[in-house]
């Protein structure tokens, strides 16, 4: 770049053309002097970026941040709800089988299945064995939640009826149907799976879904029949209870006489004083007998059920010369859904839904348990 006599390179010496011209002139060296330039220009531009980006970054920090936006509080997780032997992960459940005595891991759907077909006749509409479906699932998952059968440590659910839900066996189903068990077990398996996860809820909780058997042609409201009054558990018109199911109950004043005091002895019930001794004291609009005056005492219409095996609290009574002569309809406590109701809308077209929804008030079908993922179709019995 430098050149001996000190001169930088930029101008390269001119020669002079004659010996007048001692002055030393020069020439512009363009080669170098351009390149140098434009490095000079990039550097400058650069310059000029690198303070406008300082001016700008400080200029930022001048400018108060806004407040972060807080996280939007997650809606409260249902994971919880789920924690029960792992039953989130492996939608499998500890049942307590009562005729084997031992606690049996199930797939959840799968013990559905065996419910639904201890529960409720094959033969009913499907739309009907698919309400039934989402009503035992419900059952069993309420009880879930809530610790599991309170009988069974341990278990979430058992198979004796007394205390959770009816449930069949594969093996049993083959022992009552014989050849048609294959065919009745996917007939049941079709309605579980159709519907498989969903739940009944009731303002996001789920619901208790109970059922029974036959309304007698109106359902109940759950306070006459249990201590509490749930909004979702009304009693309801059920107006296609074909066929209904009644009974008649013959007893002789003698056999009453023994069955009163075997339950109720402060009755003080004899075979002197029977004849008058039971009078229905106060009825329901629904039909169902509110109170009955047995001898000295007065009890609920429904306990008069067990004295006299009565299949529902929808009875009357006539008193002949031999005994008392009960005409009961309906089967069943009567709160929640029919199943015989709601095979009866369902041959009428109601789809399980719709039935649902007009056994329990104000109910939603959700299908929170498909969150879980999806729970492998169990294989058919035969
Ligand atoms: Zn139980």
């Amino acid at each position: 770049m430098i050149a001996a006599d000190g001169y930088i390179l930029l101008f390269s010496r001119r020669i002079p053309y004659n010996k007048n011209m001692k002055r030393k002139t020069y020439r512009t060296n363009w080669k170098l002097l351009l390149p140098l330039a434009a490095i000079l220009l990039l550097l400058l531009v650069l310059l000029l970026v690198m303070v406008r980006t300082v001016i700008s970054m400080r200029t930022a920090k001048a400018v108060p941040t806004p407040e972060p936006t807080p996280e939007p509080t997650p809606a409260p997780t249902r994971v919880d709800l789920y924690a029960y032997y792992d039953f989130a992960e492996t939608q499998q459940i500890p049942v307590y089988d009562h005729r084997e005595d031992k606690l049996v891991l199930m797939d959840f759907e799968a013990y559905i299945i065996g419910v639904v077909g201890a529960e409720m006749p094959v033969a009913y509409h499907p739309e009907a064995l698919k309400a039934q479906a989402v009503a035992a699932r419900t059952y069993a998952f309420r009880k879930i939640l809530r610790g599991g059968c309170a009988s069974h440590p341990g278990a979430a659910c058992c198979t004796n009826s007394k205390c959770c839900q009816a449930y069949i066996s594969d093996a049993r189903m083959e022992e009552r149907w014989g050849d048609a068990a294959g065919m009745n077990y996917n007939t049941i398996a079709e309605a579980v799976m159709a519907t498989r996860g969903q739940v009944l809820c009731y303002q996001g909780e789920i619901a208790d879904a109970m059922f029974h058997a036959c309304s007698g042609g109106q359902t109940e409201n759950s306070e006459n029949v249990y201590a509490n009054a749930v909004p979702y558990l009304r009693g309801v018109d059920s107006p296609y209870e074909e066929p209904m199911r009644t009974q008649t109950v013959a007893v002789g004043f003698s056999d009453a006489v023994e069955k009163i005091n075997a339950q109720y002895p402060d009755a003080h019930v004899t075979k002197d004083n029977i004849q008058t001794a039971v009078e229905i004291q106060s009825v329901y609009p629904s039909g169902r007998v509110k109170t009955v005056r047995l001898g000295d005492i007065e009890i609920v219409g429904k306990k008069l059920r067990t004295v006299f095996d009565l299949q529902s609290a929808m009875y009357t009574m006539e008193t002949t010369e031999s005994g008392f002569v009960f005409h009961v309809k309906g089967y069943g406590h009567g709160v929640g859904m029919s199943q015989n109701g709601a095979n009866g809308m369902a041959q009428h077209g109601y789809t399980y839904d719709q039935i649902l929804k007009h056994y329990y008030t104000g109910v939603t079908i959700e299908d929170d348990l498909n969150r879980m993922g999806n729970t492998p179709a169990p294989t058919p019995a035969v």
